[in-house]
């Protein structure tokens, strides 16, 4: 029997690193915005807001099955079997995507709920408040309820609306301030403002929900490098968000900015560029208290540049410093073995075991100060 005309329990394409264990719920599909230069997730899709009663049928369904599993626990296999199979077929075809998204989440101890796709804030906060509210009557052990935004998007929705949905259980908000500056903000079509970030994740703030930032470095190319890093910093130092997570631009055939490096707009920045940026990011931190996250995705180069401020400034410069002191050819021979997955610490330059993997895997491609770059690039594709 179906349950709704058009209905189907959806997932959606990504969520952050820190929401791996999370159930994903999707609110909206896509991205409403879908310009921005460096980004290639949703190109060529359109963007669209699931009907709210869909949203409440996918959290019944997940409900259903977390209920079915606890009371599995301790029966026999095969009375769990046909348990599963008559809720499978009561629920039908629309909802396959259901029973596996929701044993991953009760095999993860069902703590926390992330709301696809790119923007769920765009949605009427009515809505928002609504589904959030049904999430936490049927989940009420849920701790933590997650959403990505556009700082665009929360500008414009009011302290009083930010509250409710607050109140109503959304904690966490990951905002791609991606940087600080007007002039790289224009140049890759954000479509907000430095002056639109700040007032967005104050807002946030002002919310009592906890706020996680992301900064690319490279994303102004060589030109704009000093101004990413002092731009982003100063911006930083007037939201203070809970994290700083760091994405180092890594640029795909889907991203539209390769086409601006082709046309010389912007030339495009190297691993060691991108250190001494992120370098000058931290060091012009000032008064704030958030924790930064370089370990949650592998495209960064240096994982231990991590920690809390104000406290481990001095330890995650001297991350940065350390790597930026070494000679040229190390600093290629630890380029290759992180970007291979070999090595995630200078240190690692020290064990001989990776090091000869490292040049061996040099001599094989024919690698040198000519064309690592390019061979780094074609390596962090795969990550993206
Ligand atoms: S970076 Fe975010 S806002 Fe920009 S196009 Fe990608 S998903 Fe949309």
């Amino acid at each position: 029997m179906k349950i709704s005309e058009n209905y189907t329990f959806e997932v959606g394409p990504i969520r952050p690193p820190s929401e791996a264990t999370s159930l994903l719920l999707r609110i909206t599909r896509n991205c409403p915005w879908n310009k921005c230069k460096f980004c290639g997730v949703y190109r060529g899709t359109s963007f669209s807001i699931r009907p709210k009663e869909h949203l409440i049928m996918d959290i019944d369904s997940v409900k259903k099955w977390t209920d079915l599993f606890k009371v599995a626990e301790n029966m026999d296999p095969h009375e769990v079997r046909s348990m599963v199979n008559n809720l499978k077929n009561q629920l039908g075809d629309e909802q396959s995507w259901a029973y596996s998204s929701a044993l991953n989440w009760y095999r993860n101890g069902m703590k926390s709920i992330f709301l696809q796709d790119s923007n769920s804030l765009v949605i009427k906060p009515d809505d928002l408040v609504d589904i959030l509210t049904h999430i936490k009557k049927q989940f009420p052990e849920a701790e933590r309820i997650t959403s990505y935004a556009r700082s665009e998007t929360v500008a414009r929705i009011s302290d009083e609306d930010m509250k409710r949905i607050a109140d109503a259980g959304l904690n966490r908000i990951h905002i791609g301030m991606e940087t600080g500056s007007d002039v790289i903000l224009g140049l890759v079509k954000k479509g907000t403002t430095k002056a639109k970030q700040i007032l967005a994740g104050q807002k946030v703030k002002a919310a009592g929900i906890q706020l996680s930032e992301y900064f690319i470095p490279g994303l102004g190319g060589n030109e704009y490098s000093d101004l990413n890093a002092l731009e982003t910093a100063d911006a930083l130092n007037q939201i203070n968000p809970d994290y700083i997570r760091i994405r180092t631009l890594a640029v795909t055939e889907k991203a539209s900015l390769i086409e601006d490096y082709k046309q010389g707009i912007f030339t495009r920045t190297n691993d060691t560029k991108m250190v001494e940026e992120l370098s000058l990011m931290i060091e012009n931190l000032h008064g704030i208290t958030s924790t930064i996250v370089s370990s949650d995705h592998i495209i960064n180069l240096l994982p231990e540049a991590e920690g809390h401020l104000p406290d481990d400034k001095e330890k995650i410069l001297s991350v940065l410093h350390g790597y930026l002191r070494l000679s040229e050819r190390e600093q290629m021979l630890y380029r290759i073995g992180r970007r291979t997955g070999l090595m995630s610490s200078v240190h690692d330059l020290d064990n001989s075991s990776y090091r000869n993997h490292v040049e061996e895997i040099i001599q094989q491609y024919g690698i040198d100060n000519t064309n690592v770059d390019e061979f780094v690039d074609s390596l962090m594709n795969r990550f993206i």
